[in-house]
């Protein structure tokens, strides 16, 4: 049964646990884990095919870790457990209630979790939340007590009756975990790691097939955390003062598009001589209408951006030249994330090669292909189950809704899973044309580099002398071992001798010296990588246990308590 919008009797009292889905997730089982779909976001759908070269790292569930940041009930979170640990905690230790975040394609895992909890704590109250809960049926498909849509902090408020008009605390959440490039594990220093940001969440654009924006209201609605440019920048503040950061992955659908406070932003960065920088996600038209003295005062460093496609209808690329737009970008040392879309209505196998080839042909940093896929929740899954073109799960099951293998709807002209191939020669022919996406995005920095050492706000120069301190010492052996790695293929090894070249004519002596002392070194562990992933190597997340303030200060009342009544039943124990 599900109820929504009830409230728990234990209140702000209640103790609760936070969980994702257990994995390992880089495998082929019974849960729908898939090994073409590990835990590893920009590995799974950006950098897949480029091997030794993809960027291998892990995020946070960040929407559990606010919630615990916000809420006045003792809250422990278990992120990336085994099956084995989570069965051990809840075997173990008593909750209220139990939460469960997972997004759509784990819904086996969140169905056996439920199982699991109802086994070793009949008590608890089940929580599920996250993309699955746009299942339309999941009621159906687990045994859970609530099942929560859209923004949880708001109504994990509400269900233990805290107040919700309470300013948000954010969490300090470390962006990349276990960051790994080129066969190493890199090690961050404190000062360089970056931290997430969640300004807001939601996309009021509204796009057809877009599940962040229809799972926070869809077109015209989104939420913000943070309204103003004062409010955000106070945020900042506190978590450069707490993690010694001064870079901000900002996950926020299209963190832009709230002008007034981005622009407010700028004006207290200005005031304050704050030389942040911001990694966002941003929609062309949005972008397009902030000066480039605007972007690059505000520190956007990094852009998420949608293409979809040439012949696309969004409005959001309505008048836009896109591929010129990725090179104005770059040429301030913006790097490019664009993303694309395969398999839209208008594509069929007569085209499929123009439309990749458009794609590829913006030489975008990072290349993101997803198959259009409709997703529950979405208007374009409304919009095909009317027509009757959503494929039933026996054909194609949930696990395979995470658009990298196949449609879940009948395409027009599209069939007998030519989409899959079609998929792999977009990311294949990105990554033969433009190259390994570190080496591209290592160009565009020093783009920007060389474009802003010399601006006269020396705020700005201090952000490009931060973004551009590595290029020497690990930017150029990098270099270097990719040309030695494309020695066969003349037109990258060209791009490559180019890049050096513009590296030795910036940094002299010292590039060459990094080049030739440090670049075999790290061929060496590209070719070992490169050894180990043909072997089926996998990586898989650490498990992190968190208790937040309210869990600690319980467990210091309770020790303290623990030892008066220890003291006096039994005044020999130690
Ligand atoms: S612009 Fe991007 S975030 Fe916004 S609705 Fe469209 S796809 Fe989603």
């Amino acid at each position: 049964m599900v109820l929504q919008n009830s409230q728990h009797p234990c209140g702000k009292n209640a103790r609760i646990l936070l969980t994702s889905v257990f994995g390992p997730y880089a495998q082929d089982d019974e849960f729908g884990s898939q090994k073409i779909n590990p835990m590893e976001l920009w590995h799974n759908q950006v950098t897949r095919v480029q091997g030794p070269f993809s960027l291998r790292m892990f995020n946070r569930s960040f929407g559990m870790l606010f919630i615990q940041a916000n809420i006045s009930a003792p809250c422990v979170m278990l992120d990336f457990p085994t099956l084995d640990r989570f069965i051990e905690e809840i075997k173990n230790n008593r909750y209220d209630i139990i939460g469960i975040g997972s997004i759509t394609i784990n819904v086996l895992k969140v169905k056996k979790m439920c199982e699991l909890i109802r086994k070793y704590q009949p008590e608890a109250t089940i929580v599920v939340g996250g993309h699955v809960a746009n299942l339309p049926d999941l009621h159906a498909r687990i045994d859970a007590d609530e099942i929560v849509r859209g923004e949880g902090v708001r109504w994990f408020r509400e269900y233990l009756g805290d107040d919700t008009s309470q300013p948000l605390r954010h969490p300090e959440i470390p962006t990349y975990v276990d960051y790994r490039n080129m066969g190493t594990t890199v090690t961050i220093k404190p000062r360089d790691r970056t931290a997430t940001l969640i300004p807001s969440v939601g996309c009021p654009l509204g796009c057809n097939f877009c599940v962040t924006s229809a799972m926070f209201g869809g077109k015209g609605k989104f939420v913000n955390f943070y309204n103003t440019g004062e409010e955000l920048f106070e945020i900042i503040c506190q978590l450069e003062a707490s993690m010694k950061v001064q870079s901000f992955f900002v996950m926020d659908e299209n963190f832009l598009l709230h002008r007034p406070r981005a622009l407010g932003l700028l004006k207290l960065m200005e005031e304050h001589d704050k030389s942040w920088s911001f990694n966002v996600f941003s929609s062309a038209n949005v972008l397009s209408k902030y000066t480039m003295e605007q972007l690059v005062g505000l520190g956007i460093s990094w852009v998420w951006m949608g293409l979809e496609g040439e012949s696309s209808q969004y409005a959001k690329l309505k008048g836009i030249d896109s591929r010129a737009l990725v090179r104005k970008l770059q040429s301030y040392g913006i790097r490019v994330l664009g993303s694309s879309i395969i398999g839209m209505e208008e594509h069929s196998p007569d085209n499929i090669d123009r439309v990749i080839d458009y794609a590829v042909s913006h030489d975008t940093d990072f290349h993101q292909f997803m198959l259009y896929t409709a997703l529950a929740g979405t208007p374009l899954y409304e919009e095909l189950k009317i027509a009757g073109k959503i494929k039933p799960e026996t054909e194609v099951p949930t696990s395979d809704h995470h658009g990298q293998f196949r449609f879940n709807f009948h395409h027009p002209v599209i069939c007998d899973g030519q989409e899959t191939e079609y998929l792999l020669r977009a990311f294949h022919r990105d990554f033969a044309v433009n190259g390994p996406s570190v080496v591209r995005a290592i160009a565009t920095t020093l783009k920007g580099w060389r474009r802003l050492k010399d601006h006269p706000d020396p705020r700005i120069r201090r952000r490009f002398e931060f973004e551009a301190k590595d290029l020497v010492k690990h930017g150029v052996p990098m270099v270097a071992a990719a040309l030695e790695y494309y020695r066969d293929q003349p037109r990258l090894r060209s791009r490559f001798e180019n890049l050096m070249t513009e590296l030795v004519a910036e940094y002299g002596e010292q590039a060459e010296h990094f080049a030739v002392a440090a670049g075999p070194f790290v061929l060496e562990k590209i070719r070992e990588e490169e050894h180990r992933l043909k072997t089926g190597w996998t990586y898989e997340p650490p498990t992190f246990y968190e208790k937040n303030s309210v869990w600690l200060e319980m467990e210091n009342r309770q020790a303290g308590n623990l030892t008066i009544s220890q003291t006096r039943l039994n005044p020999a124990a130690p």
